[in-house]
This record gives structure tokens, sequence and C-alpha cells, in this order.
């Protein structure tokens, strides 16, 4: 069946249009206008929107750093806006540190509003969105009263910063996760219990992929996803140094037609390939070794 441009599409597309420009008024007017009717796949997108677009009605958005704006709503982060914005930069510095990363990627970060921050909000601990002006990283708002959370959240998202702008967007998911979690958090012991048990299987590169849907009714595979992402990030990072990590992120850009020519041939991934090139190890066997790896841990 061809795509049919109803005027609900064509108002989709402009929507979208400008939300990746930040334009979250234009955006929403027209989202609010069209509404979502039968494309009920769009509901998570109009929820961001909202979300978005109603923290910008109340929002102040001030420059940390020549790079970093902080985003927030002053009546909400009130007296802890000082802490707040110290504690983005320590984040952020943490991250950028661990994949040797200097800082120069415009960003953004927004603590959306409170009234947006409800049992529905898409993602719970935060989400980073590839906008033209910026990076984008959205954290709700039950996070500023939690440090150790809001650190950890903030690391996360700013290392999917790092990540995009190092392959230029070409990584696969899990390898995009597999980073933020290895630099959000030390290792997590009861998952690795249960993945070296067997009581958790371990997915292979291509199952993984398609398991990171935070709205997903599979509550338990989501999260068991990010622990795997995570534990292969971390027996990456024990395969070197962090220049490595960045550069297996790097290789992902780089492809010019030959290597990509040669790579299809061969019916190989461009991860398998940039895995080849810096770790010397292929995609699936890396999986392997990760989880025999487990035991070392
Ligand atoms: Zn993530």
């Amino acid at each position: 069946m061809p795509f049919i441009h109803t005027p609900e599409h064509v108002a989709w597309k402009a929507a979208f249009e400008n939300y990746y420009w930040d334009r979250l008024e234009e955006s929403w007017e027209l989202v609010e206008e069209s509404g979502v009717g039968e494309l009920s796949y769009l509901l998570g997108a109009y929820r961001l929107i909202e979300g978005e677009y109603r923290t910008r009605v109340h929002s102040e958005i001030s420059p940390i750093l020549p790079w970093l704006q902080f985003e927030r709503v002053l009546d909400e982060t009130g007296g802890e806006d000082a802490r707040l914005g110290a504690e983005i930069v320590a984040a952020c510095d943490y991250a950028a540190e661990r994949l040797a990363w200097t800082h120069d990627a415009a960003t953004m970060v927004s603590i959306l509003a409170g009234e947006v921050d409800r049992p529905w909000a898409t993602n719970p601990y935060g989400y980073c969105v590839d906008k033209h002006p910026y990076d984008k990283i959205c954290l709700p708002s039950h996070l500023i009263s939690d440090p150790r959370q809001f650190f950890e959240a903030t690391a996360h998202e700013y290392a999917h910063v790092i990540s995009l702008n190092l392959s230029q967007g070409r990584a696969p998911r899990w390898l995009g996760e597999a980073i933020s979690v290895l630099v959000e958090r030390p290792l997590d012991r009861y998952a690795l219990r249960q993945f070296r048990s067997g009581r958790w299987a371990w997915r292979a590169p291509e199952d993984l992929e398609g398991m990171f849907d935070v709205n997903s009714d599979d509550r338990d595979g989501v999260y068991r996803a990010y622990q795997q992402a995570g534990l292969i990030g971390r027996y990456l990072a024990e395969s070197g140094d962090s220049a490595k990590l960045r550069q297996l992120l790097v290789e992902h850009a780089r492809e010019g037609l030959w290597p990509s020519l040669r790579r299809s041939i061969a019916g190989r991934s461009r991860t398998d390939n940039a895995l080849r090139a810096v770790y010397g190890l292929g995609e699936a066997e890396l999986f392997q070794k990760a989880l025999a790896g487990l035991s070392e841990f």
C-alpha cells in the first residue's frame, strides 16, 4: 500500500522537523492540533514533545560553559540551582575523561518540569536527542533530589552525546548503551552472577539490538539488555584504554567506499569491521569472549 499523505502525516512531519531544531512551541502546536488519531505509534513522540514544550514555557536557559547550556524551571530547582549546574559539569567531565573526549559538541542539559514527571514518562531516567543546534539531554525532575542518580543519569546521557559524535550516529544501539552503562555506574555484581550462572540468557548481537525499548512491556528483558550491554562495555574497557574505546567509535564514522564494499562482500557489519580493526575480533566473538570473561570480574 502506498504511503498516504493525510493531513495528520503532513502535520507530524513538520512537527518532527521543528522538534529536531528544538522549536518546541511550533512543534507542540502542530501535534496538539492534529493529535495522534490512528497513528498510535506516535504516542511516545507526542508525550516527548509535550514534556519538552511544557518545560520550555516556564524554563530559564543559561550558558554554563561555551559548549554547555542548562535549562530548568527555577521555581523547581530553586536553591539547588548552583549545585545542579556543578554536578552537570562534573558528570560531563567524568564521561569525557573515560572516553578521551574534549568537549566540542554543543550540548543542552534540560531538567524537565515537574508537571511532566508522571508515571507515564517515556524515559524514567532521561534521554538524549541528536538535535541540530545542540545535542539535548533531558532529565526527569525527580532526579533533583537524588544526587547520585542525577550524576549517573547525566554521565550516561552525555556518554551518548560523545558516542553519537564520534561515530556520527553509525554505532549500533547495543554499543552506545555498552559505553553509556560502563561510564554510568560501577560493576553490578548481581547481574554478573545472573549471566554467569545462565539464569539470565546472554543474547547474540542481533537479538540484543532490539531489546532497548524502554516503552516495552517486557521490563525485565529491557533491564537485562542494559546490564548485558554494560558488561560488554566493561570487557572492552578492560581490553584496552580509553583511546581504544574512542577509536572503536571513530572507526564507525571513518569507513570509506572500499572498506564498505569489501565488508559487504564478506557479509560483515560495520561494527564487525570496526571491532576487527581496533580489537582484533569480530562482533560474535566479542560477545562470546565477554561472556567467558565474566568469571574474571
Ligand atoms: Zn542509554
